[in-house]
């Protein structure tokens, strides 16, 4: 077996560990939970029985989520965002950058792409040798391009994308309402171990005190553990709702995609409610269960362009684009202006922003790989 073959089984047995520590975590929380409080300290019932039914539809809802956010397989571009043979090879064979932006032009002017990179060109992956759709970036722990890539997160070993995004977004909400539940309802029982008496049995202790047994330290545990995890969630979620009602993903917050008229971190925003709908569908029974509804196909998204946000001030949009439409009344389908905006070489001037840009998501480091677009 090769070195770096050897290597990357290693890195890939390697990045399994954030989410055994996980996983770890919440069989121990569930054990703390039922056995040592429910079932060993809570008195009453009554009692036992509400907080048992509440903390296990959390607790599914929130293993549901974090399981399909793992499992579900980022979405790559389908083989018609490849070039054909004869443009492959022809490609290989070209020296020069010009000869080759013209071979992925003439490919790219029958598939529908809005955005371009920072000077224009055609976004091409030399990695995957693939023309790359809207939204879409290379992730180079994934090693594949990622259909509307937000971010790869080592806590769910997988790239959270357009196959995704809803999961990790209902994920990270189930994990705070399992953790809020949980301090919630652990919060008495923790100050009662704090004022604990030192006897064994609970007949011998005042009413407001527990005796002194194993599951005082289980229960003090599981108070801090949910406390800790709630306050570095809560930002992260929040961050995350803020882009979905933007229509950003992480990567775009960092650099606005590249539009005919230049950067525009609005690009693919249509108006709050419209934005959800992208990631959580249009029926809104099915917005809090973690099964797929976001809309699209993940390739093309419609774009301020032909969809005229109407919570975003219009000064933006500048009478070039006006020129391109018929105007907000009247949108034109998106293979109908595609073929205008790939027509147009000029050339725009951006931050490179480029490679291995890190971003901190709350308390936790996550790494965004995003690829060479200069
Ligand atoms: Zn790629
Ligand atoms: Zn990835």
């Amino acid at each position: 077996m090769a070195p770096s073959h050897v290597l990357r089984c290693c890195q890939r047995v390697l990045a399994w560990i954030p989410v055994i520590f996980i996983a770890l975590v919440v069989c121990w929380s569930y054990y703390a939970y039922v056995v040592e409080l429910c079932v060993f300290t809570i008195p009453n019932t009554g009692e036992q029985i509400v907080y048992l039914i509440i903390f296990h539809l959390s607790f599914i809802m929130f293993v549901w989520s974090y399981w399909k956010t793992i499992f579900t397989k980022p979405a790559n571009p389908s083989k018609e965002f490849c070039l054909p043979k004869a443009d492959k090879e022809q490609y290989e064979k070209e020296e020069r950058p010009e000869s080759q932006q013209e071979i992925l032009k003439r490919v790219a002017k029958d598939l529908p792409l809005y955005t371009r990179t920072g000077t224009g060109a055609i976004r091409y992956c030399d990695r995957c040798q693939v023309i790359k759709p809207d939204r879409c970036h290379h992730c180079s722990a994934c090693d594949m391009c990622v259909l509307k890539m937000d971010h790869h997160c080592p806590w769910v070993n997988n790239c959270v994308g357009f196959s995704n995004y809803k999961y990790f977004i209902l994920f990270l909400a189930y994990s705070m309402v399992y953790c809020v539940f949980i301090a919630a309802t652990v919060l008495q029982y923790f100050i009662k171990f704090w004022t604990l008496c030192r006897r064994k049995s609970a007949e011998n202790c005042p009413k407001n005190q527990l005796p002194d047994t194993h599951a005082k330290f289980h229960v003090l545990f599981l108070f801090f553990v949910a406390a800790m995890f709630f306050i570095s969630i809560l930002s992260l979620f929040s961050y995350h709702l803020w882009l979905v009602g933007k229509n950003r993903s992480t990567i775009e917050a960092f650099r606005a995609p590249v539009f005919r008229n230049g950067p525009d971190k609005n690009g693919f925003s249509l108006g709050f409610s419209k934005n959800i709908a992208q990631v959580f569908g249009d029926q809104k029974k099915f917005w809090l269960l973690p099964v797929y509804t976001s809309l699209g196909d993940g390739h093309t998204f419609p774009t301020r362009l032909v969809n005229i946000d109407p919570e975003q001030p219009t000064v933006d949009l500048q009478p070039s684009i006006k020129s391109t439409i018929d105007g907000p009344a009247n949108p034109r389908p998106l293979s109908e202006s595609q073929n205008r905006l790939l027509g147009n070489d000029q050339h725009y001037a951006e931050d490179n922003l480029d490679r291995d840009a890190i971003k901190t998501e709350g308390d936790q480091t996550v790494t965004v790989t995003m690829e060479s677009e200069s």
